[in-house]
């Protein structure tokens, strides 16, 4: 009865563990949430006074497609300064999401057949897309070691002549790591010689620790940026997630494509929605300063606590967003029965690392308290203590 395309697609496997988390919860149990992929802080005030003046001005009518005006140029500008980018309206697409952007950029990139490189570990979603879309997701193994991260010499043992597209998550879920200057200009080079386009999803981009500067690689030169296509968001930076708002920048021509898309599938994005994203834009460096000390006191206090475990748990100290990928291979567990148990013996809940491309790995989040962070460190420690 399905089409092959549904049948394909795997569902979350995540949800599980979250709904019997979730359903714990219900029950009264004292349950540390480890699993959230969203900040643990409010919608800043301005973006939310936003949304509202807009529902009570009657801004609630079908805007243009790719997004209004106003918002568009707020985008153009900020690629501009920050990203050192430089586009006009034309190439920016506005959508309902990053999630939403990559999903339409991957329809019009690819054709049935067409191979998409991943690194691994992957932002779950991206293969389930490129399945979507009739590709193929050829995943590139990373390791530990060599800090999760991909380069051309790796990149190149993947190449076929069917390689259309590189998806690049940097700061990256589930595994923090943030690439350099000179590794995603060495990054460029391999697309700009062999030809590859490169979805670049830089949604974390505000949450980066260390000094750490992040580079877009669409900023290397005209040929990487005729390439790429910058996708980004306010989700993760201004806690919008439930307000589905994101954008790409890419070339007119593929731009125009995601548009026609959307025309015929969601329109535009929420209109009260674009409003408060315009209205996030006020918000400054400041703001962003007091996001990233927090989440970062947050990495540093639980890399204290696995350090002092380190016998049985490995992990690369994330550099940006707010995940800390755990090596488990030690505790001989895979990554769901890993969970599972954490679950029911301590009432902590993680996420597997199986979805993530990686099944001798679990994915903390510290998108919580300090409070929570330090009750569900404590019940870690113990239980491995427990087990031996
Ligand atoms: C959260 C997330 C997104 C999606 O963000 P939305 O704008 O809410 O759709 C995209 N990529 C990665 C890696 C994420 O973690």
């Amino acid at each position: 009865m399905l089409s092959r395309r549904a049948k394909e697609v795997s569902p979350s496997a995540t949800l599980q563990i979250t709904a019997s988390a979730n359903r714990m919860v219900k029950e009264g149990k004292d349950v540390v949430a480890f699993g959230a992929g969203e900040p643990d802080f409010d919608t800043p005030s301005v973006i939310k006074d936003a949304g509202i003046a807009a529902i009570q001005s009657g801004f609630t009518k079908y805007t243009p497609t790719s997004g209004i005006p106003e918002l568009k140029e707020a985008i153009v500008s900020k690629l501009k300064t920050e990203n050192g980018l430089v586009y006009s309206p034309a190439n920016i697409i506005v959508s309902c999401g990053a999630k939403h952007s990559i999903y339409n950029t991957i329809q019009v990139l690819m054709d049935e057949g067409d191979e998409a490189l991943i690194p691994v570990p992957f932002w779950v979603s991206y293969p389930e897309m490129v399945k979507l879309a009739g590709g193929k997701p050829v995943l590139v193994a990373t390791s530990l070691k060599k800090d999760f991260k991909v380069n051309p010499e790796i990149l190149e043992r993947h190449l076929t002549p069917k390689t259309k597209i590189l998806i690049l998550n940097s700061p990256s879920n589930p595994c923090g790591v943030v690439y350099r200057r000179d590794e995603l200009r060495a990054i460029a080079d391999f697309c700009v010689k062999h030809n590859i386009y490169c979805i670049s999803d830089e949604i974390y981009e505000k949450i980066i620790f260390d000094g750490i500067e992040h580079v877009s690689i669409a900023s290397f030169s005209d040929a990487m940026k005729k390439l790429t296509v910058t996708v980004n968001g306010f989700s993760k930076s201004y806690s919008m997630t439930g307000w589905r708002l994101g954008y790409l920048a890419a070339e007119p021509v593929i731009a125009s494509a995601v548009s026609n898309l959307q025309d015929h599938s969601t329109s535009n994005p929420t209109s009260i929605t674009q409003k408060a994203g315009v209205a996030a834009f006020s918000l400054g460096e400041e703001f962003f300063g007091d996001i990233r000390k927090k989440f970062q006191e947050r990495r540093d206090y639980i890399t204290s606590r696995l350090d002092k475990i380190k016998d049985k748990i490995g992990y690369k100290k994330p550099e940006g967003a707010f995940y800390i990928f755990c090596d488990i291979s030690r505790t001989k567990m895979d990554s769901f029965t890993f969970a599972k148990r954490l679950l029911e013996e301590k009432l902590v809940a993680l996420i597997p690392g199986a979805p993530f491309g990686c099944d001798d790995y679990v994915r903390i989040s510290f998108a919580t308290s300090m409070d929570k962070i330090k009750k569900g460190m404590d019940r870690i420690e113990e239980w491995l203590w427990e087990r031996q």
